[in-house]
């Protein structure tokens, strides 16, 4: 049975908007108090070849379309030295040649300047409450003796999911590269598995749910580790994903001009199309697709000529809302889950 709030569009509204950064705080206020205003997140950029504009050939390799396997369509742009193609075949958007597995894993291992954004007062406000809503989306979608069951945060970033998972009576392991935050993780008690998942030995058909906040845009390879994730479900088992929209209204209105894009990190950009082309073609069967956080903010700012991130442009066009953005899933993340299929 669905909760009643599930059910009830302008609650569930609410309840998006209640941590949206941009409405809550206002778009330049938001980025100036987590620090991403002052912060400039381009970690490779002394890396780039002066001729070419591209980050260096011997850092870099090659890779088709992660979800359908084609080869590189035409570019569509290049920033920070990545090119960013569209896949001709699924539509991705996608980082064509990406840093080397072995640059990547060291960056993800030691990175801090990210960590410190997401740390802020501002961004752990709000994520706290957009965890909460994630928990509670996934708790009523399972049965009851399934839920608050054995969870596996994938991808723990600051490590707030996986406290919140455990508060809420959840049995929850993380799977952190990133030596920060494993190490204080495991001080809270909390078991952490400190490599990534398809080296890792866990068991077939161990979880209830598993959570993937915002990673498989950084994946080289989203497919191998969503297929380990369907092993290590439980049957009917959920899978609950959060990634960057590429088909978001502010991604369609800035182009490479949205922070989204830059390269290094940020390798797959899904759209509902792709990302739901991916899940079926692995056996697992939607069950919830929204989106959520409009940067409603920052599309004003753009439209008014201002700096999208850092401009304070007032209202530009009453039309476009919150409740227009999340209905056309035009909101810059798309949040879903997927149940596992079979046995
Ligand atoms: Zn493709």
């Amino acid at each position: 049975m669905k909760a009643d709030w599930l059910r009830d569009k302008k609650t569930r509204l609410e309840r998006k908007n209640s941590f949206d950064g941009s409405l809550v705080y206002g778009t330049s206020k938001f980025n100036a108090d987590t620090g991403r205003a002052a912060r400039v997140l381009q970690p490779f950029k002394d890396l780039i070849d002066r001729e070419t504009g591209l980050i260096g050939s011997d850092l870099v390799r090659s890779r088709n379309c992660p979800v359908c396997g084609e080869a590189p369509g035409p570019g569509l742009f290049i920033k920070d030295g990545f090119r960013h193609v569209r896949c001709p075949r699924c539509g991705l958007i996608y980082v064509s040649l990406i840093l080397r597995e072995d640059i990547l894993i060291r960056y993800w291992r030691e990175e801090t300047a990210w960590l410190s954004v997401l740390h802020s007062s501002p961004q752990s406000d709000m994520d706290a409450l957009k965890y909460q809503y994630g928990l509670d989306l996934a708790q009523s979608l399972l049965k009851e003796d399934e839920a608050p069951g054995a969870l596996l945060d994938i991808g723990a970033g600051t490590g707030d999911f996986v406290l919140k998972a455990r508060e809420g009576g959840w049995d929850a392991t993380a799977l952190e590269l990133n030596l920060e935050t494993a190490d204080y993780l495991e001080r809270e008690g909390i078991q952490v598995i400190v490599k990534p998942l398809e080296l890792s030995d866990l068991e077939g058909s161990s979880f209830n749910l598993i959570t993937l906040w915002e990673v498989l845009e950084h994946l080289t390879d989203p497919r191998i580790i969503l297929q380990k994730t369907r092993r290590i479900l439980k049957d009917s088992g959920l899978l609950l994903i959060v990634v960057p929209n590429a088909g978001s209204l502010v991604t369609r209105i800035l182009h490479e001009k949205s922070n989204t894009f830059g390269g290094h990190s940020h390798l797959n950009h899904f759209n509902v199309e792709s990302l739901t082309l991916l899940l079926n073609d692995l056996d697992f069967e939607i069950v919830e697709l929204e989106t959520i956080l409009t940067e409603l903010g920052t599309i004003n700012n753009f439209l008014d000529f201002q700096d999208p991130y850092l401009g304070n442009a007032g209202e530009f066009w009453p039309l476009i809302t919150p409740e227009l953005i999340h209905d056309k899933l035009w909101g810059s993340r798309i949040l879903l889950l997927a149940r596992k299929k079979g046995g």
